[in-house]
C-alpha cells in the first residue's frame, strides 16, 4: 500500500491570454474546476497506474469536500482515514493559466486542520505502508512528524518540497527521496545544483520541467530525459511524477527506471487541461516508454 498524506484542494481555473497587472481587469477566455491539491493528485497518479493506494488528509463537509471525496473514491483510493471538519472549508487552489505557464494561490482550509494528533491517530495505518508520500500543503509540524514515524519504522518517503517556503532543513535527513523542481532545489540548498545533487546521492532528485530529471547515483550525474509532447497545461506535472515515481519503486524498479517512468508519465499529464484529467493508466505509460 501507498500511503499519500497531504492536501486535498479544489483546483478553480481562470484561462487568460493576458495575466494583470496590479490594478488591472482583463476578461479571461475560461473557467473551470478540478478536483486537485498536492496530495490528492499524488495519489490519483499513482491509483491510475493501478497502485493500492490510501489517502490521509483533511477537508471540509461543503460542496468542494464532498466532490473531493466522491472523486478520489472513484479512483479507487482508500479514503476510510480522511478527516472531515464540518466547521472548515475544503481547501481551495485559485489558478490562473496562461500560455501553459501557471499561477497559483492555494487557501489551505482543512487541510491545517491536519495536525500531528490526527497522524498519531493514525500510526498504526501509516506505519504498514510500503511506501509514503508527502508535499508540504499542510502544516510543516505534520509533515515532520510524519518523517520521523516513518524513520524510526523504516518506511521510504518520497517528500516533494512544495510550495517550498513550508520546507524545513530538519526534514532533508530523514526524508529518503527529495524531488524539487530546480527552482526549489535552489532555494533549498543553494545555488549550485551539481554540488547539492552530490551531497544527497541516491535521495536528491531534481525535476527539470521538459527536460526531464537528474540526480547523482555516488558516481556520477544521472540524466534521464524528458518526452517530448506538446504541453497544454503544466499544472500538476511534479504531483504525477511524484506519484508515478513512488508507484514504481513499490514495483521494485531502481531509481534509474523509476525516474524514467515517472517522466514518461508526467509527460502525459500535460498533454490535458487540469492536474489529474491527464494523469495516464500505467498502458499509456508503459507504451509511451517503448
Ligand atoms: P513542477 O511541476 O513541480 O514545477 P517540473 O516542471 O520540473 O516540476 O515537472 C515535473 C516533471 O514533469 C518533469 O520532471 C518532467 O518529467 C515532466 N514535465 C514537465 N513539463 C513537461 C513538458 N513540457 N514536457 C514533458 N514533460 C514535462
Amino acid at each position: 500500500m501507498i500511503t499519500v498524506i497531504g492536501s486535498i484542494n479544489m483546483d478553480l481555473v481562470v484561462g487568460t491570454n493576458h495575466v494583470p497587472d496590479k490594478g488591472e481587469t482583463t476578461l479571461g477566455t475560461s473557467f473551470s474546476t478540478f478536483t486537485g491539491g498536492k496530495g490528492a493528485n499524488q495519489a490519483v497518479a499513482a491509483a491510475r497506474l493501478g497502485g493500492e493506494v490510501q489517502m490521509i488528509g483533511a477537508c471540509g463537509t461543503d460542496e468542494y469536500g464532498k466532490i473531493a471525496l466522491a472523486s478520489l473514491k472513484q479512483e479507487n483510493i482508500k479514503t476510510d482515514h480522511l478527516f472531515l471538519f464540518p466547521d472548515e472549508t475544503t481547501g481551495i487552489a485559485s489558478i490562473i493559466v496562461s500560455d501553459a505557464d501557471n499561477r497559483i494561490i492555494v487557501v489551505p482550509g482543512a487541510n491545517n486542520r491536519l495536525t500531528p494528533k490526527e497522524i498519531d491517530e493514525m500510526k498504526d495505518e501509516i506505519i504498514k505502508s510500503k511506501m509514503v508520500v508527502l508535499q508540504l500543503e499542510i502544516p510543516s509540524e505534520t509533515v515532520h512528524s510524519i518523517l520521523k514515524l516513518c524513520n524510526e519504522h523504516h518506511i521510504p518517503v518520497v517528500l516533494n518540497p512544495a510550495p517550498v517556503n513550508h520546507f524545513k532543513q530538519k526534514f532533508i535527513d530523514i526524508a529518503t527521496y527529495l524531488t524539487p523542481n530546480e527552482s526549489e532545489c535552489k532555494s533549498i540548498f543553494g545555488e549550485d545544483i551539481e554540488k547539492s545533487l552530490e551531497r544527497y546521492p541516491n535521495k536528491l532528485i531534481v525535476t527539470l520541467g521538459e527536460k526531464g530529471a537528474r540526480f547523482y547515483n555516488g558516481e556520477e550525474h544521472v540524466f534521464i530525459n524528458g518526452f517530448k509532447t506538446k504541453a497544454v497545461d503544466t499544472t500538476g506535472a511534479g504531483d504525477t511524477f511524484n506519484g508515478s515515481l513512488a508507484y514504481s519503486l513499490t514495483e521494485g524498479k531502481n531509481l534509474e527506471e523509476a525516474v524514467k517512468f515517472a517522466n514518461a508519465s508526467a509527460s502525459l499529464a500535460v498533454e490535458k487541461k487540469g492536474a489529474q484529467t491527464g494523469m495516464p493508466s500505467l498502458e499509456q505509460v508503459l507504451s509511451r516508454l517503448q
